[in-house]
């Protein structure tokens, strides 16, 4: 009994963060939708019957997740921080510029691809480095002086890739 309330107690806690990280992501110009596109594209080749209300429904899987709804809320809060100037140097400086080397947002990333294995691992790599969709968008503004996505452009292909493994694992 005690064991039960506290999986419903669980439960209720991970829906409640879900709707959080969802309007925080919405409030950063990222629907769900647009991320179910990119893993779309990631997985059709593979499931030609694939549906985009399919992928939705994947993508919604992933981000009832712990981990994943933490990895959001700490790289999205970064991004919003730096914006606002409430970080300090150097570290700043190689938030708003996405420095190249700086690397740790690809590497927090990695706590939402790392709970699909080593599917969800290739298909990050592939849309990093094809940045399709609503990633590209992002990384456009980002460019702009005043805005921060660093964070946020990792995330998003993160859980488009999480989602595809998620698929593949059940259809492929
Ligand atoms: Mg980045």
């Amino acid at each position: 009994m005690k064991l039960q309330r506290r999986m419903e107690e669980n439960q209720l806690n991970d829906s409640t963060q879900r709707d959080i990280v969802v309007k925080m992501l919405e409030e950063r110009g990222v629907r769900l939708e647009d991320i179910a596109e990119i893993t779309y594209d990631l997985q059709v080749k593979y499931v030609p019957e694939l549906t985009e209300a399919v992928c939705l429904d994947h993508v919604e899987r992933v981000v009832m997740k712990r981990e994943v709804q933490n990895a959001i809320l700490t790289g999205l809060e970064l991004d919003i921080l730096a914006e606002k100037g409430h970080i300090r140097e150097p570290l700043r400086t190689k938030l708003m510029d996405d420095h190249g080397l700086y690397g740790v947002d690809e590497v927090l990333a990695l706590a939402i691809v790392n709970v699909y294995g080593s599917i969800g691992l290739t298909n990050f790599g592939y849309v990093d480095k094809k940045k399709p969709g609503i990633i590209r968008e992002l990384d456009i503004i980002g460019k702009d002086k005043d805005k921060c996505h660093t964070f946020l452009d990792d995330i998003v292909g993160a859980i488009a890739a999480a989602a595809a493994s998620s698929i593949a694992h059940r259809y492929a």
